[in-house]
C-alpha cells in the first residue's frame, strides 16, 4: 500500500489547469494522537497543499492519504455519540414531510455512523439501510435492527444495493462527499441507486464560509474538497443529476445544504441554486485571487500571533493551548507551535493523557489548568473560545490570560 499519492487532475473535472493557492505545512495525520509509548517514533507527514482548478473552480488537495491511515484507528472504533436522539428524530420527521416519500420506501444513508438518524426514519415506517465503513460500529448498528453494509460507497456498490433491495426513495450523505476522492464513481453512484422520482440530500462544508470565516482548522487530509455551489452543479450534471435546492447552514463553521433528483425529475429547481451560484461569483469565488488573498490574510495573522508569542517566552512566561481536535493539528503546524506549547488541555476523554501528532505535545484534561496554571492559553479550539473562558473564569480571575488565534490574534 502507498501511503498517499498526488493526482495531477482535478477530482471533478479531471482538468489539469490546476493552481497552487495555499500552502500549508505538512502534518501528520491529524487525528493520529499516540500513546505514551510511542513519543520517541518519527510519524509521517503529508502534504497539505490546496488547488484552485481553473476549469470548474473547486478548490481541493491532490495529495490522497491511503484510507487505511487515514481511517484506520477510527475504522475500529466502537461507538461514537453524535447528538440526542431527539434531535435526530425533529430532522427525520422534517425530511420526510418535505420530501414526502412513498411508505416503506427504501432509504439509504451514506456515512450512517451509530445509525441514529436512520432509526428516527425507520421509526417512521420507513426501510432503511446504512453504508459505514467503521466494520465493528457497522455491525453493532446491524445487530440493533438497523442493516448496515461495512464499506464505502461507490457506484458498484449502488449497483449491488439496487439489486439487492430496489432503488432508493431518498439517498442522505452528511460530512461525506469532502472525504471522497473519485467524484465522478459516487455521483455515478447517486444516479444508479436514485429511483426516478427520487431525492439525494447532503450537506458539506461551504469554501466560502471557509474564507470569510478563517476557520483553516477546517482544512486537513480527511478533506479533499472544499466545495461551492457551482462546482458541484457542474458534478451532478455531468452523471445525469440536477441541483434542485441548496441552503446555507451554520453547522461546523458554516456548511451547504443540496437537494438533488434526476435530470428533468418531476422536482421544479429552485431560484436558491441560480441565486447562491451569483453570490460567489460576486464575491469572487471563481478565481484564483480571493484563495491567495486569503492566504497572504492567514500569514499576517500567523506573523502576528508568533511575534506575541515570541516576546511572551524571552519573558519566561509559560503558554499552553486549549483543543486537542484533528483541526488543531493543522492550526499547530500552520502557527509553528511545536515548541512554544508546553500542554494542551482538552475536555474530551479519550484525547487525555494522548500526546499531539508528530510534535508530542501532552494532552491533559482541562480541570489541570488549575494545577499546571500557565500564564497564556492560546485558545486552539478558538470557534468554541466563549463558552470555554466562561468555563475557567476562575483561570482568568487568577491572572491567567486567554490568547485567540483566529479570526485575528487577541489577548484577553
Ligand atoms: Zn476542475
Amino acid at each position: 500500500m502507498k501511503p498517499f499519492f498526488k493526482r495531477n487532475t482535478c477530482r471533478l473535472c479531471h482538468d489539469n489547469d490546476l493552481e497552487h493557492v495555499l500552502a500549508f505545512p505538512a502534518t501528520p495525520v491529524g487525528d493520529e494522537y499516540v500513546g505514551a509509548e510511542r513519543v520517541d517514533d518519527i510519524q509521517n507527514i503529508y502534504p497539505l497543499d490546496l488547488y484552485f482548478c481553473n476549469s470548474c473552480g473547486l478548490l481541493q488537495l491532490l495529495d490522497v492519504v491511503a484510507p487505511e491511515i487515514i481511517y484506520g484507528e477510527y475504522m475500529y472504533q466502537t461507538s461514537i455519540s453524535l447528538g440526542l436522539p431527539e434531535h435526530f428524530q425533529k430532522n427525520a420527521d422534517e425530511m420526510l414531510h418535505r420530501i414526502n416519500p412513498p411508505p416503506g420506501a427504501l432509504v439509504v444513508d451514506i456515512g450512517s455512523n451509530d445509525g441514529t438518524f436512520l432509526r428516527a426514519i425507520q421509526n417512521r415506517g420507513m426501510r432503511v439501510l446504512g453504508i459505514e465503513p467503521a466494520r465493528e460500529m457497522a455491525q453493532k448498528v446491524t445487530d440493533s435492527g438497523i442493516e448496515t453494509l461495512a464499506t464505502f460507497f461507490s457506484s458498484e456498490l449502488a449497483r449491488q444495493i439496487k439489486k439487492d433491495y430496489g432503488e432508493s426513495a431518498i439517498i442522505t450523505a452528511n460530512n461525506v462527499m469532502a472525504n471522497i476522492d473519485d467524484l465522478a464513481d459516487f455521483a455515478e453512484g447517486i444516479r444508479e441507486l436514485l429511483a426516478p422520482d427520487g431525492v439525494f440530500l447532503f450537506e458539506t462544508g461551504y469554501v466560502v464560509d471557509l474564507i470569510q470565516n478563517s476557520v483553516i482548522d477546517n482544512i486537513y487530509h480527511e478533506h479533499l474538497c472544499y466545495f461551492r455551489v457551482k462546482p458541484l452543479v457542474n458534478l451532478f450534471n455531468n452523471h445525469g443529476l440536477e441541483v434542485i435546492e441548496v441552503e446555507h447552514i451554520s453547522t461546523k463553521g458554516g456548511s451547504l445544504r443540496g437537494t438533488i433528483q434526476m435530470a428533468n425529475g418531476p422536482r421544479t429547481v429552485s431560484s436558491s441554486v441560480s441565486e447562491q451560484i451569483a453570490l460567489e461569483t460576486r464575491l469572487g469565488y471563481d478565481n484564483a485571487e480571493i484563495y491567495q488573498g486569503f492566504a497572504s490574510r492567514m500569514d499576517m495573522v500567523k506573523k502576528e500571533l508568533l511575534a506575541r508569542l515570541h516576546d511572551l517566552k524571552t519573558q519566561g512566561k509559560t503558554i499552553a493551548g486549549y483543543g486537542a481536535s484533528v483541526g488543531v493539528t493543522t492550526l499547530l503546524y500552520y502557527y509553528e507551535l511545536g515548541d512554544i506549547l508546553t500542554y494542551l488541555f482538552d475536555d474530551n476523554p479519550s484525547k487525555h493523557h494522548l500526546f499531539s501528532p508528530g510534535h508530542h505535545i501532552p494532552v491533559l484534561p482541562s480541570h489541570e489548568i488549575h494545577d499546571k496554571k500557565p500564564d497564556y492559553i492560546v485558545v486552539l479550539a478558538w470557534r468554541y473560545a466563549t463558552p470555554i473562558m466562561q468555563k475557567h473564569q476562575q483561570y482568568q480571575e487568577q491572572d491567567g490570560h486567554f490568547i485567540l488565534p483566529l479570526p485575528e490574534v487577541k489577548v484577553i
